[in-house]
């Protein structure tokens, strides 16, 4: 039972024994007569908040305000109920017509049921401060204070209805129709390698062939197809950047980069150190790291499309589902029995809340997905035994982990935002890294998932931010005029050239598929949160490992409880650390550079 295979079809049922998941806790099925009577349960309970408040915020006295929390509250748990189910349901069978067109009529349904309750928030933040505090004086409604500080956080920058209106209805022809010229032109890209076609995610495959001159292929391919299109490309973007400026102007965001930071609570100076200590290990960790890798691959010089090869001397290694889970759970025992006790539910023999095996038709990747504090939280994974399966299960398991502890805080409350969610996944991740690496006795297998892990951070931790530099400076020069493909092609090899160093050769075979980062487009300045989280849990881990701080278990767990309530300077407190200081990032970062030095050690050990 170590691999599942991934083109057998067995729709809905376990393969190889491996468990798949079991919806029932939410209903039985499609049919379940309880979905249409909680979609009508749901269109009445928005039209009853719409009649009972709408108009009458301003005035409301504190016994009915609470009320109100406390309706929007139901509304939003059933909302999930529903909303969940018809998702979860769909994501295993994406082939399965009746369950897409389900969760399409749920999806549309539930979207219209609600815009009666539009006025709920709109509402709260035209209210002045005073009767906010007058209300917060209520114990009752004091319990709510996260999820009110998070609905008038962009107070500040909000319009008048008449200007909302306005660019809310113009939205659909300015920034929305241009993101999604960008994705139907995207999608429709094909790529030729010897004679077949490939599509984008297919071809991205290829680029970690065994063979180098399949990579090379694939490689020079996707530059090519994204070279052919950039015309289209570059001035989507030169778009979206003007779209964006027009409203942060309107609105009073005094950088591009504002509007990002409030909704992911960062403060610029913490960015600030968080971009220059990355920048200033570029050398130490991504550099000396590229160095080691051509040397394992025979070569002088990477090419670009090389950064994510395999290493010709590593096997992978494969691990029986039963075998994962006995890993993933002694190493989160070894850190915490807590930690062990909040992630045993998730196998429970009598309810399977984990859908594991890869099947035709069945979404790729894996996830976690919350859900209101009655219910239990799911996860889909696409095991198959690999080393890294077992680091994804670790993964995604600590997200569970960490949903149930913060959904403790509220349904309407728990907001937590990108750069905190990934703390106890990473954090999970982490632990189990460390207690493969401990049961490994052969130093080359260590070498390889050193080098795998190692990998994988510097393409969360330092190319993410390669990527930031790279569009801070597009959003500034975009100020003086339209910037040209060869402007772009520029900017973009300056940035990935520093970041990667002189082991890796970066020419024109390779600087012109940067539109191939999605983000840019469709969420500007939003990739610095991955590395942003990342580093924030290595320097975590560091004082961990330092045995610096008392009962950091303790602490650790009350910090994933918070991290919808708190902001992350609040939250790392008690660890003494303070993310304004690139001291701090830097702690994280040389767990990184630990590790290549680990690399090297075992390299000249083995003779490579
Ligand atoms: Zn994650």
């Amino acid at each position: 039972m170590t691999t599942a295979n991934p083109t057998s079809s067995t729709p809905q049922n376990s393969q190889n024994n491996l468990p798949a998941w079991d919806l029932s806790d939410l209903y039985s099925g499609m049919d379940d007569p309880q979905v249409n009577a909680d979609l009508e349960k749901f269109k009445q309970l928005n039209q009853a908040l719409s009649d009972t408040y709408k108009g009458k915020f301003a005035a409301i006295s504190a016994a009915d305000f609470l009320q109100a929390l406390r309706e929007v509250e139901a509304v939003s748990v059933l909302g999930s109920k529903l909303g969940v189910f018809a998702y979860l349901n769909m994501v295993t069978r994406m082939k399965d017509a009746a369950a897409v067109a389900f969760y399409q009529n749920i999806d549309e349904k539930m979207t219209e049921y609600a815009k009666p309750a539009v006025f709920f928030n709109l509402e709260i933040n035209q209210l002045p401060e005073t009767k906010i505090q007058e209300l917060l004086a209520d114990p009752g409604i004091a319990y709510y204070k996260p999820f009110l500080e998070t609905v008038r956080r962009f107070k500040k920058h909000e319009l008048s209805e008449p200007e909302e209106q306005i660019f809310l209805d113009k939205s659909v022809t300015s920034g929305g129709a241009w993101r999604r010229l960008y994705d139907e032109l995207t999608a429709k890209l094909v790529f030729t390698v010897d004679g077949k076609n490939y599509n984008e995610a297919e071809i991205s495959k290829l680029l970690q062939d065994q063979d180098p001159q399949v990579r090379e292929k694939a490689g020079k391919e996707f530059n090519r197809v994204f070279k052919e299109n950039a015309h289209i490309l570059v001035y989507i973007y030169n778009m979206i950047i003007k779209d964006k400026a027009i409203g942060d102007d309107h609105r009073g965001y005094d950088r591009p980069v504002a509007s990002r930071n409030l909704v992911n609570q960062v403060d610029e100076k913490a960015l600030e150190a968080l971009t220059t200590a990355v920048r200033e290990q570029y050398a130490n960790i991504s550099h000396r790291f590229y160095r080691l890798k051509a040397k394992w691959l025979g070569v002088e010089k990477l090419q670009n499309w090389d950064r994510n090869a395999p290493l010709p001397f590593c096997t992978d290694k494969h691990y029986s589902w039963e075998e994962s889970v006995k890993i993933v759970l002694e190493a989160y025992e070894r850190f915490s029995p807590e930690l062990k006790k909040l992630a045993e539910p998730f196998f429970n023999p009598e309810h399977s809340w984990i859908d594991v095996p890869p099947r035709d038709g069945k979404r790729g990747g894996a996830f976690a997905m919350p859900l209101p504090e009655q219910y239990h939280p799911y996860l889909m994974l696409n095991f198959v035994g690999k080393q890294n399966d077992v680091l994804t299960l670790a993964h995604e398991l600590g997200h569970g982990c960490h949903m149930r502890l913060s959904v403790t805080q509220g349904e309407l409350n728990d907001e937590t935002p990108l750069t905190l969610a990934e703390v106890a996944s990473v954090f999970a991740e982490m632990i189990t890294f460390q207690s493969l690496l401990s049961q490994l006795d052969d130093d080359k297998d260590k070498l390889c998932l050193i080098a795998s892990k190692v990998n994988d951070m510097i393409n969360t931790s330092l190319r993410q931010i390669a990527y930031h530099f790279f569009e801070s400076r597009a959003h500034e020069e975009r100020k003086n005029g339209e910037i040209s493909i060869e402007r772009f092609e520029q900017i973009w090899k300056e940035e990935i050239t520093a970041s990667l160093g002189d082991a890796v050769n970066i020419d024109e075979n390779s600087i012109s598929a940067w539109p191939v980062v999605s983000h840019f487009y469709h969420a500007p300045f939003y990739v610095y949160a991955y590395s942003f989280a990342d580093c924030l849990v290595n320097s975590l881990y560091q004082v961990f490992q330092e045995g610096s701080v008392d009962d950091f278990q303790g602490k650790y767990l009350t910090l994933l409880s918070e991290t919808g309530v708190k902001r992350y300077d609040e939250l790392l407190k008690p660890f003494g650390l303070d993310a304004n200081d690139p001291k701090f990032w830097n702690k994280g970062l040389s767990l990184i550079s630990s590790y290549i030095d680990e690399l090297e050690r075992l390299d000249k050990k083995l003779g490579l």
